[in-house]
């Protein structure tokens, strides 16, 4: 099925220990009508589109990556069969994600890069629909220090995402995966060594409260692939090209990431309330104006909605991208 919009049609919950709730701002209020959709969604539709000539090999992890100035070589052990392979590339792109192997390998350990922002966070798949909603209904719980985000869908059983110190519900302990982790950002100066280039978590992990890792993934991407293709012969030109149109817009998610931080866990009861009072707020022309001013709508605009590949081909500032 191709990638469609899965925000569900119910009111959105701000709900209390006590039972009590009253009606909250979602995700797909934001400015540019942001879609819901699954991680999982993004794969699915990449995979179809594959070209067939892709070769695609499972269970197999690099171990060793040495490079020249012509090539890099790489080996590759096949976790299944117990065999290594040397091969050797023009091109490696680490997309193995936070603590990435091809990082460490060529970069360096992973704790010079690694920015600790001291939450922990459980995120898993709820079967049905949780106690006091209704199908397809999305709900938050704030105190400070701790939260809990039911994710809805309309199509789809919700998700949830605790940021530590609540209790864990029982769902989670029988819940089929479970993730369960620091929240950590990545910062590194270059996102490129020689002929070795990392993407998206492994080069910067923008960390989940930003909720632009897959769509800096997917444009990063795009942008890479459009520089290798202006500069084929000069995979350097490309990779410096790339990294340095990409950099702003990072830096941007990267910085801003205590902040939105915020969105998912507050630091104490006077944010509690503001987030209450936003809905109400929203109805007058003042009180807009101070929500578009705390929920950051100019960035947003400019950094969030932006057309990044187009604004670079064009060699112009980003537009906003309307739908
Ligand atoms: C709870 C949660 C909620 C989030 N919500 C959002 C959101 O709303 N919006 C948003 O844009 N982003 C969100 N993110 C962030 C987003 O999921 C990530 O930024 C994105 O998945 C990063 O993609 P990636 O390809 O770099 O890494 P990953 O998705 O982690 O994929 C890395 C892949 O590399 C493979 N791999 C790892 N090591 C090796 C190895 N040695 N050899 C071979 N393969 C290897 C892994 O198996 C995996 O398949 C969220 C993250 C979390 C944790």
């Amino acid at each position: 099925m191709p990638v469609h919009d899965r925000a569900p049609a119910a009111q959105k919950l701000d709900i209390e220990r006590d039972g009590s709730s009253r009606p909250g701002v979602s995700f797909s209020d934001l400015p540019g009508n942001p879609w819901t959709m699954l991680r999982g969604d993004i794969e699915k539709a990449a995979f179809s589109i594959l070209p067939e000539d892709v070769e695609i090999r499972y269970s197999t992890v690099p171990t060793t990556i040495h490079q020249d100035e012509a090539g890099v070589d790489v080996t590759l052990h096949d976790t299944s069969a117990g065999t290594s392979v040397t091969e050797r590339f023009d091109l490696v792109v680490g997309a193995d994600g936070l603590r990435s192997t091809v990082w460490s390998l060529v970069f360096g350990p992973h704790e010079k890069y690694l920015l600790r922002l001291n939450y922990m966070i459980a995120a898993f798949q709820f079967h049905g629909t949780p106690l006091g909603l209704v199908p397809g209904q999305a709900a938050t719980l704030l105190e400070p220090d701790r939260s809990m985000w039911v994710f809805a869908y309309r199509d789809h059983d919700p998700t949830i995402l605790l940021t530590y110190r609540t209790d864990v519900i029982d769902a989670l302990g029988t819940a089929d995966e479970l993730l369960f982790d620091s929240a950590e950002q990545v910062r590194m100066d270059r996102w490129h060594k020689g002929r070795v280039v990392l993407v998206v978590d492994a080069a910067w992990c923008v960390t989940l409260y930003a909720g632009m890792g897959v769509s800096s993934g997917l444009v990063g991407a795009e942008l890479l692939g459009t520089l290798l293709e202006r500069h084929p012969a000069d995979v350097g030109s490309a990779l410096n090209a790339w990294e340095q149109a990409l950099r702003p817009y990072i830096d941007h998610y990267l910085d801003g990431a205590a902040a939105d931080r915020k969105v998912f866990v507050v630091d104490n009861r006077l944010e509690i309330l503001f987030r209450r009072m936003m809905p109400w707020l929203r109805r007058f022309r003042l009180g807009q104006r101070i929500v578009n001013r705390v929920v950051r709508v100019d960035e947003i605009a400019r950094y969030k909605n932006v057309d990044i590949v187009g604004a670079v081909m064009n060699g112009s500032e980003g537009k906003t991208v309307r739908r």
